[in-house]
């Protein structure tokens, strides 16, 4: 049983609609390369489309009804937003849930040194990469910092085609015949993953007569880092900044059909859910989508998964719809339904001994679903029911949309994991749906168009659906 390729099916008016579709997602992706920058665009195009703040609808004690848009920021890095449907709440939500977070590099809270005239800055890595992927790459900048009295400066260095870049040096093959040798895990080791940012030498003081001057770069880079952009080096105790790739997404291949981006893990499904999301109105359940930030390192902190975010913002619109109870909230989470909305990891020609052919997923063929996530017979899966699949089946073909199942790789080849088994901990039913990608986790993660256009129409049908 083979499943279709999505390419042939389209009319000239649904390649406009698609092209238009993915020009918008290349932009978010090239604006939005952390956590902080997703949540903010996210609350942007909300607003636009009719979204009001949950906190301050609580504040003015103003009742929520049918048809009514409400988010909840989750201290900028997660997001809920919810549109209230006609049916009681503790009927159930529809729920996508896709990620914001993706791998990269952080900067150490003590960062700066200098070393034989340059001067670098310490980075400890998030969530899983391939190392020796990060060096010899244009890398940029992005985060904030927090100044003591609370001021917030956003640095995004290294964007702007005017904007230097920063990079990580790597060893030259010449004299690389040891690190050749090694395994390719400690190719390049994490510690040694130090971003280059400085090398002009100034005189720290002046020179006693017939001395040469005391000079470091470090006075130089300390200077440009105040002047330029008002941090101190110990500014950088009270920050958040993640060294990502430098440089827009791209669209792919001769024929434009791809896009080249880093982050697509899961920005590709937050993009289309979050779309799904703004084009429903008055749906008959109520409707949320979660963009969430931690996935990556197990959905931990205030701003995962696993924190109680999202029960609090059910229990606050509970509340508002004009009678909140424990038992309300625990009805509306076990009845509701949900996509996981995360990536998958699509077949790779250059790699094809990971998958087993049948169960794998394939760029072009649509939204995948996966029941099983997980590795060695499928520990930390969520398993979705046979009866909640014969629902989305359903649901996917009455809608048209282009759709396939898969599993991450062959038995035993390894494994991964989404936020689905945290929601299932509701006793809600939930299955994986997203988009397949190549380079999953790399610098730069390739994804099809004609998924991207068949998941937004995907994730709108299951939205709306009764
Ligand atoms: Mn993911
Ligand atoms: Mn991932």
């Amino acid at each position: 049983m083979e499943r279709k390729n999505a390419w042939l099916s389209y009319n000239k008016k649904q390649k406009k609609e698609l092209y238009s579709l993915c020009e918008d997602y290349r932009l978010f992706l090239s604006n939005g390369k952390t956590e902080r920058e997703c949540v903010d665009e996210a609350v942007k195009l909300a607003e636009k489309a009719g979204y009001r703040n949950l906190k301050e609808a609580v504040k003015a004690g103003r009742k929520l009804v049918l048809g009514d848009k409400v988010y909840e920021n989750v201290m900028g890095k997660s997001l809920a937003l919810f549109t209230i449907g006609t049916e009681p709440l503790e009927n159930g939500m529809n729920i996508l849930g896709a990620h914001v977070d993706s791998p990269r590099l952080d900067i150490k809270q003590n960062p700066l040194y200098e070393d034989t005239d340059l001067v670098l800055m310490d980075t400890h890595y998030y969530g899983g990469i391939k190392k020796y992927q990060w060096v010899a790459l244009p890398l940029a900048l992005h985060g904030v910092v927090v100044k003591k009295d609370g001021t917030v400066i956003k640095v995004r260095i290294g964007e702007d085609p005017k904007d230097p870049v920063l990079t990580i040096s790597d060893l030259l093959p010449h004299l690389a015949a040891n690190q050749m040798s090694k395994p390719a895990a400690k190719v390049v080791e994490g510690e040694d993953l130090n971003l280059l940012i400085g090398s002009e030498k100034v005189a720290e003081e002046k020179a006693e007569k017939g001395k040469d001057p005391k000079a470091s770069v470090m006075k130089n880079v300390k200077e440009i880092l105040e002047k330029t952009y008002g941090i101190e080096e110990e500014d950088f105790l009270s920050a958040e900044l993640e060294v990502v790739p430098a440089g827009e997404a791209r669209d792919l291949g001769l024929d434009r059909n791809m896009i080249l981006g880093y982050g697509q893990d899961d920005r590709i499904c937050a993009y289309t859910s979050l779309r799904a999301m703004l084009e429903v109105e008055a749906p008959k359940r109520t409707a949320c989508c979660l963009l969430v930030d931690k996935e990556e390192i197990g959905s931990v902190g205030a701003t995962g998964m696993h924190s109680r975010f999202f029960e609090n913002a059910v229990a606050e619109i509970a509340a508002l719809l004009g009678g909140c109870s424990d038992l309300i909230v625990r009805r509306a989470l076990a009845n509701s339904r949900m996509l996981s909305s995360d990536v998958s990891a699509g077949h790779d020609p250059n790699y094809p001994g990971v998958d087993e052919k049948k169960n794998a997923a394939y760029l072009g063929r649509g939204l995948v679903f996966n029941k099983f996530t997980g590795s060695r017979g499928k520990g930390g899966c969520n398993d979705a029911s046979a009866e909640y699949l014969a629902y989305v089946r359903r649901v996917m073909d009455e809608a048209g949309i282009f759709w396939q199942t898969a599993e991450l790789g062959k038995v035993d080849e390894g494994g991964g994991g989404t936020i689905a088994y945290i929601a299932g901990n509701y006793a809600m039913n939930v299955v994986d749906a997203g988009i397949s990608i190549l380079s999953m986790h790399a610098p730069w993660e390739i994804a099809s168009k004609a998924d991207i256009y068949e998941a937004t129409k995907g994730y709108k049908a299951f939205l709306k659906a009764e």
